[in-house]
């Protein structure tokens, strides 16, 4: 049986005050049988990591190398000694606005797993490659060029975001997210064996809202969600955290 998870990416948002809100959704959902990672900017990742939430905390992207001449960015293992258990790898926005290809977010996840951290790999297809019924083919590619080998269910999570989905306030049909989560799990048993496929977590993300988001998570292969924008608010993440 596989824990479902409600994970949050705060992206570029969030100052000191922003832990209020973990302070608040620890207060009503402390307790949550899922797992709950918070993944905020980088700076408030000690301030999170020691509240005593009882939350995971991810960082939303690592360097492949452990230190050196890399100005501005952050190794795995500054994140792990900041208080982090979990970093985001390949999330579209860094596929996108920082030219990352599957080569590159496949050595993020070999650095993720090296400094001690679970990989969270973000994958999924651009609209027009949807309109050209590239989806499978698209998730296929990436899932071969992103995951390393010796991806587990525990130093692993997948999670599956359309780009088209994403903040956007529009969801692939339930019918369409089951399709793409258990061709993600036939191609991860193919690769890895059914067994460990079978315990490596596979997250929906893509306008994940408290209206949608139990229906989603009740779908067959999705073990929770990767959610951005609701999940600034206790308001909004908290039924969502509920839902998984
Ligand atoms: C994301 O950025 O990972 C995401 C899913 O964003 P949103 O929930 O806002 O669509």
């Amino acid at each position: 049986m596989r824990r479902k998870i409600a994970a949050g990416n705060w992206k570029m948002n969030g100052l000191r005050a922003q832990a209020a809100v973990v302070e608040a959704l620890a207060a009503e959902h402390g307790g949550a049988d899922c797992e709950v990672v918070i993944c905020p900017p980088a700076p408030l990742i000690p301030l999170l990591a020691g509240l005593g939430s009882g939350f995971a905390i991810g960082g939303q992207d690592c360097h492949p190398a452990a230190s050196g001449a890399h100005t501005g960015d952050l190794s795995a293992e500054m994140l792990a000694d900041a208080g982090a258990s979990h970093v985001i790898v390949g999330h579209s926005e860094r596929r996108t606005d920082h030219g990352e290809d599957d080569a590159l977010v496949r050595a993020k996840a070999e650095a993720a797993w090296r400094a001690g951290l679970v990989a969270i790999i973000c994958i999924g297809e651009t609209e027009a490659e949807r309109d050209a019924d590239r989806t499978l083919p698209v998730i296929d590619a990436q899932l071969a060029g992103s995951v390393p080998d010796g991806a587990t269910g525990a130093n692993t999570v997948i999670a599956y975001e359309p780009v088209w989905a994403i903040g956007t306030g529009r969801t692939p049909s339930p019918d369409d997210i089951e399709h793409v989560h258990r061709a993600i799990r036939a191609g991860l048993a193919g690769r890895f064996g059914a067994d460990p496929s079978e315990a490596i977590r596979l997250l929906y993300g893509g306008s994940v809202k408290p209206g949608n988001a139990a229906e989603i998570f009740a779908l067959s292969d999705v073990d929770g969600g990767l959610v951005g924008g609701a999940s600034l608010k206790a308001e909004d993440f908290g039924p969502i955290i509920a839902a998984a």
